[in-house]
């Protein structure tokens, strides 16, 4: 796909630089033609006024309204023939720049495409396999309580993920087409303490500093502010190590609520940090990647703070690991 829009790209090129070369050829063809055509009737008009004794030297010539009207018209095309040119010149660069766009707009969805068909089959297959076998074995095998509960835990587990990829893949959808905010009243100590509770339970080592104080609130859509905190929550968790240790701030100036989440794993390099929040875009490549994962998290992450006219940004912790920081304006509740 990739090499087929190349080739028309080049060929696009070479069609323009074919047209820049005859543009500028004939640009010069017209100057001297334009020129010579001056100086014929130039030549002409001297003529004339000597044979009809208007004139009796070069230099009353040269003053000759009759001249002058003459230059000032050639004057005048050589200006037209320069700047037409210009004009056509720079058309043709503003159709390279846009060929440029457009093949680098498309080559970037043909990856994202790509980077989420593979990542999606991956997502929605391993979870239905490990649910099937588990089934298969409580169907086949009598299992003790122990066993029970380990597989039950293990099926819930999965299911959970399921769950959440079908969430955020319905939740991009809504993004695109119905998705608004519905402005309520936000206790975001308890929003974020449930959140933890849910992902002390799921992982294990887990050490997260929450510093919001109890009683902070905001105005915001609930839900999407949770799938927010969720989703960079899960994030920092899933882009640690096997202890991941988690730091939430909160701060409160004039206009805005800040909300940083700080992580000390992987961290994202310089070039990446703006494309993290790109749809379906993975650090690294798909084929061979280790994390669970689709790169819609923090798309839907950053279309959420949009819609509540707030900022995203990423930057590096120290020593090592990711720092993400939201802010959300203080809104007002609709009357
Ligand atoms: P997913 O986690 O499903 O891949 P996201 O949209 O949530 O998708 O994240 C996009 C990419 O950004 C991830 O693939 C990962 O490479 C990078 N990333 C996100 N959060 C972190 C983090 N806290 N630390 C390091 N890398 C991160």
């Amino acid at each position: 796909m990739e090499t087929k829009y190349n080739k028309y790209r080049i060929l696009s090129y070479a069609v323009i630089i074919y047209m820049l070369v005859a543009l500028g050829w004939w640009s010069y063809l017209l100057y001297l033609k334009n020129n010579d055509a001056f100086l014929a009737k130039a030549e002409l008009l001297k003529i004339t006024k000597i044979a009809e004794r208007q004139i009796n030297s070069i230099e009353d010539f040269q003053l000759d309204s009759d001249f002058v009207e003459l230059q000032r018209k050639y004057n005048l095309q050589e200006k037209m023939i320069l700047g037409e040119a210009a004009v056509l010149a720079l058309t043709l660069f503003i159709g390279i720049w846009f060929i440029n766009n457009g093949y680098q707009k498309q080559t970037k969805a043909a990856r994202q495409s790509r980077n989420f068909l593979l990542s999606i089959t991956h997502e929605l297959k391993s979870p239905l396999a490990s649910i099937k076998l588990i089934l298969q074995t409580f169907s086949k095998r009598k299992l003790n309580q122990d066993q029970i509960q380990t597989f039950s835990s293990n099926a819930i587990k999965e299911t959970e993920r399921l769950e959440g990829l079908v969430n955020n893949l319905l939740l991009a959808a809504k993004m695109e087409t119905t998705f608004d905010i519905q402005k309520e009243e936000i206790d975001l100590f308890m929003m974020t303490d449930g959140i933890i509770e849910h992902l002390s339970n799921k992982t294990p080592n887990l050490i997260i500093n929450n510093s919001i104080k109890p009683n902070t609130h905001i105005i915001g859509d609930a839900f999407g502010l949770n799938a927010v905190l969720s989703n960079l929550l899960e994030n920092a968790i899933k882009y640690s190590d096997n202890a991941p240790n988690l730091n939430i701030n909160h701060q409160r100036t004039n206009n805005f609520d800040i909300v940083s989440i700080s992580d000390a794993g992987l961290g994202i390099p310089d070039s990446e940090k703006k494309l993290v929040f790109d749809k379906f875009y993975r650090v690294g490549n798909e084929d061979t990647r280790k994390t669970k994962g689709t790169g819609l998290g923090l798309y839907i992450v950053k279309q959420i703070i949009d819609k509540h006219k707030g900022q995203i940004k990423v930057e590096n912790n120290i020593p090592n690991g990711s720092i993400f920081t939201f802010s959300i304006p203080h809104l007002k509740l609709e009357a």
